[in-house]
């Protein structure tokens, strides 16, 4: 019997008995297909002593043992389920913010042409026929990041404007100019280093570009804010896995988290250190099954991101999107400092980012050589590179109240702050943050 994706908008809308339905069909599929096909699957049910037969309902899916990250940079090829004449694309990346072994991922052709109806449908959003996008991701090999999106952007009919990774904040001004661009899609990092660098001496909200389409690092509401008006037009942001292939989830128009499709991956919120499931509404890590994979299904992968599903239906009209929050930590960037607190990038962005002429910053623990206590050094860098700055820098990381707690209580002395040279940071673009 063979089911089709239930549709997702329009007439006749399906309901959420309809793609229930569908998608244990996929799960129970996506189960079958791997256990019999990849070595490292059959070895994984084996273990946990579980078939895929016994997955009756969607519910049952906590039966089954979590795929590790580490699994995957560890062997690779015991994930393939079919031979490897049969991929189109090896993907080797290391995750940012992360270090230790590459990972790779597999796809087949029919794998690419999902991802790209899956990127197309995305752009889409933001974008329409007559645009000129400007792809501002990793360039190189076909199938690679900036290619898969140059290719979603053409099949709306628009037109992809490549920018290189190194390329200055004036050179890329004059890319925008010269090519008309109206939609820019790149990193949150990148592009508000772009907005600092060139707002002091350009009209960037007289560019004509309507649309900036943020990714990989969190956007704070503040900074969000600021770039609409510097450049007088909407931001939208995306959450994007590589694993999953790139494109995972959109932010609602509706505002307050990101909208995946049901009809292709399945998505858990458990609680990272029992592995359970996590109470309804309550934070917990994202866990990934694919249900439409060929080369590579992944089964309950564990993301290392921390969010929450939002379970009622969405002010914007979409019934059969899943939707969860902004992901604002990932288990790998969060690190312990004196006194038992937490810090993580997003806290520091959410200080730093508004700060006028603010560029970039990164920080590094030490300890004191006399006494040994552990110490936080930060350095920022600003549009304009002036130490009669730090106090209000100082302030600013004060407000993060994990950091204030911490020299409060007397575990910590104030960070020490060093205001870094124009463009020093700039090649940490998707470095660790917290060294
Ligand atoms: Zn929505």
């Amino acid at each position: 019997m063979r089911i089709e994706a239930p549709a997702l908008f329009g007439p006749g809308v399906i309901t959420r008995g309809d793609m229930d339905c569908y998608r244990l069909h996929k799960l129970r599929s996506t189960l079958l297909y791997a256990g019999a096909n990849s070595s490292f699957y059959r070895e994984q049910f084996r273990k946990a002593g579980v078939a895929p037969e016994d997955i009756r309902a969607l519910a049952d899916i906590v039966k089954l043992p979590f795929t590790e990250p580490e699994q995957i940079a560890a062997s690779p090829f015991r994930f393939l389920c079919l031979s490897r004449s049969k991929i189109a694309r090896i993907h080797t990346f290391v995750t940012s913010g992360t270090t230790g072994p590459r990972k790779k991922i597999f796809w087949t052709q029919s794998d690419i042409d999902r991802i790209v109806r899956f990127i197309t449908a995305g752009i889409g959003a933001v974008a329409a026929r007559g645009d000129a996008v400007n792809v501002w991701l990793p360039t190189g090999l076909p199938y690679g990041q900036s290619d898969l999106l140059s290719r979603g952007v053409k099949k709306i009919g628009a037109r992809p404007v490549v920018a290189s990774m190194d390329m200055s904040s004036a050179d890329h001004l004059q890319l925008i100019k010269e090519s008309r661009v109206t939609v820019i899609f790149g990193s949150t990092r990148r592009i508000v280093r772009l907005t600092r660098e060139l707002e002091r001496s350009h009209d960037l909200s007289s560019l004509g570009v309507h649309t900036l389409f943020l990714t990989s690092e969190y956007l704070p509401a503040g900074m969000r804010a600021r770039l609409q008006k510097t450049w007088n037009c909407r931001v939208s942001t995306h959450y994007g896995l590589t694993e999953m292939g790139l494109g995972v989830a959109i932010e609602c128009e509706a505002g307050d988290g990101y909208h995946f499709n049901e009809a292709d991956i399945l998505v858990e919120i458990i609680d990272p250190e029992t592995g359970l499931p996590s109470m309804p509404g309550s934070d917990g890590e994202l866990v990934f099954t694919t249900l439409t994979r060929e080369a590579m299904p992944l089964i309950r992968y564990r993301t290392r991101d921390i969010s929450r599903l939002i379970s009622e239906t969405c002010s914007c009209g979409a019934k059969a999107l899943g939707k969860f929050t902004a992901v604002k930590k990932r288990i790998g960037v969060i690190t312990r400092i004196a006194g038992g607190e937490e810090i993580y990038p997003a806290l520091f962005d959410e200080a730093l980012m508004e700060m006028p002429g603010f560029i970039d910053w990164q920080a590094f623990t030490y300890r004191r050589n006399d006494d040994g206590g552990e110490c936080l050094r930060f350095r920022v860098e600003l549009a304009e590179p002036r130490i009669e700055k730090i106090p209000e820098i100082e302030k600013r990381l004060l407000a993060v109240p994990a950091l204030a707690r911490s020299i409060r209580t007397g575990a910590m002395i104030m960070p020490l702050i060093e205001i870094a040279a124009p463009g020093e940071l700039r090649d940490s673009g998707t470095g660790k943050r917290i060294i």
